[in-house]
């Protein structure tokens, strides 16, 4: 079959499902596999609970209403490419090494101050999240964001070759996935390849003009620049104790983000606003009204004067320095870190924990738990700092030592669940 008459398909359906589970009436199903199951076996189910068409690269037998394909995720990528171009609106590529969930948000909130937009639900940034959301993009959309995860080289360009942004914005080059990328030099390369594909369809990219490598690696292309001075957008940074506050077109803007690290995201998200003349009051409107979620830079208060930086959702090296950093930055008397190992850090690892450990006592913070198969068995920098190989063993020996007038900080990788620290503080 031929794309133009899958899409037709698709315009008239009820838009795409992968998961019988969570099929609703009138929808392509579209049999993906993975690693633990195979979705052509489900084509029965999926036409069954009312999917209008299944499409399958495995023949299912006697079946109605079934488009058997060559390859069911490259069709899915290659008719969200399609749906792409048929729509023609204003598609902002998200990548970098941390914060574009966060940034991704913002910008949504802002943008959708004025325009209908439509947004990568939550965390989806892969080869098979980015194509749906595309799918997810209808005819009342003017404006599509979306973000575009990494961990490899050559996965930026192939996701740009699908969502085909017009507008880009790398948030960072950090150490995060160093593993998969080959290095520093390896994640430089490949969040550039963002900027490659923008040059390409002469589109424009957002630049940080404090960031020194996104100016580098963005020349020759068209690009805004934001920052304090001499930028497209001049943005003012407050200070974050903890929240965030800016400064734009003689507004004050009170953000419920803490973290200095998220300034920048922030910026980002005023500088594509005010680029697409949403007014500078809708602009402010749309940044305060974000709250961060799912145990990203969450702040608590508590009794006794305690707040905590809820961080647990990821961690990598450039990551966990911003947060330690903004820790120390904090006007509380006490400061505690609870961390949990980083992974993925690759050949490195050792140092990289041991770099941690030692920029937190550089920093002054005065209590450091580090829990972790790799923390485990590093020195800890200073006598009041412990390390735990495992999180049991940490939570069994942990004494609650919590004074009054204390931020503490809970970070870790996903897999360290460092929000369980919760429980142990309460
Ligand atoms: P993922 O790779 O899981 O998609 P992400 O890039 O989408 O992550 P977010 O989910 O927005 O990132 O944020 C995760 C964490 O990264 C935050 O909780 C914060 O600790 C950190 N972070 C966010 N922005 C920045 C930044 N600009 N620089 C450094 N660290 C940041
Ligand atoms: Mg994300």
């Amino acid at each position: 079959m031929k794309i133009i008459h899958l899409h037709q398909l698709f315009l008239d359906s009820t838009g795409v499902c992968t998961d019988t589970r969570k099929l609703k009436k009138g929808q392509l199903y579209f049999a993906l596999k993975g690693a633990h199951f195979n979705g052509n076996t489900f084509a029965k189910k999926a036409l069954e609970e009312g999917a209008s068409y299944a499409i399958l690269d495995e023949d299912q037998g006697n079946l109605d209403n079934v488009i058997l394909v060559e390859d069911v995720l490259h069709t899915l990528q290659e008719l969200a490419t399609y749906h792409r171009n048929f729509l023609n609106i204003p598609i902002i590529g998200l990548t970098g090494s941390n914060g574009k969930t966060t940034t991704k948000e913002l910008i949504n909130s802002v943008l959708s101050q004025k325009y209908k937009t439509t947004a990568t639900a939550g965390n989806l940034n892969n080869h098979i999240g980015v194509p749906l959301t595309l799918l997810s993009m209808t005819k009342d959309t003017e404006i599509g964001i979306v973000e575009m995860g990494a961990n490899h080289q050559g996965e930026i360009a192939a996701l740009s070759e699908i969502a085909r942004p017009n507008f880009g914005y790398i948030t960072n080059f950090g150490k995060a996935h160093l593993e998969g990328f080959g290095g520093v030099e390896g994640v430089i390369k490949g969040k550039s390849e963002l900027y490659k594909f923008i040059s390409k369809t002469n589109g424009i990219a957002f630049v940080n003009k404090e960031d020194p490598l996104q100016i580098k690696q963005s020349s020759g292309l068209e690009i805004k620049t934001f920052g304090p001075s001499d930028a497209d957008y001049t943005i003012t940074f407050k200070g974050a104790t903890p929240f965030v506050e800016l400064e734009y077109d003689n507004l004050t803007i009170k953000t419920q983000l803490t973290g200095d690290y998220n300034a920048l995201n922030i910026s980002a998200a005023i500088a594509i606003g005010s680029y697409f003349s949403v007014d500078s009051q809708a602009i402010k409107n749309g940044i305060e009204r974000y709250i961060p979620e799912n145990n990203r830079s969450q702040i608590i208060e508590k009794e006794n004067n305690t707040t905590i930086i809820l961080d647990a959702y990821n961690a990598n090296p450039t990551s966990m320095e911003a947060a330690l950093s903004n820790l120390s930055k904090q006007s509380s008397t006490h400061k505690i870190a609870f961390l949990g190992d980083m992974f993925e850090v690759g050949e490195t690892t050792k140092e990289e924990h041991q770099h941690i450990l030692n920029y937190a006592n550089s920093l002054g913070i005065d209590q450091v738990y580090a829990v972790g198969p790799t923390f485990g068995i590093l020195e800890p920098s200073q006598k009041k700092y412990v390390v735990f190989e495992t999180y049991t063993a940490f939570a069994k020996a942990y004494t609650k030592n919590i004074p009054s007038n204390t931020t503490i900080l809970i970070k870790g990788s996903r897999g360290m669940a460092m929000e369980r620290v919760l429980e142990l503080i309460k």
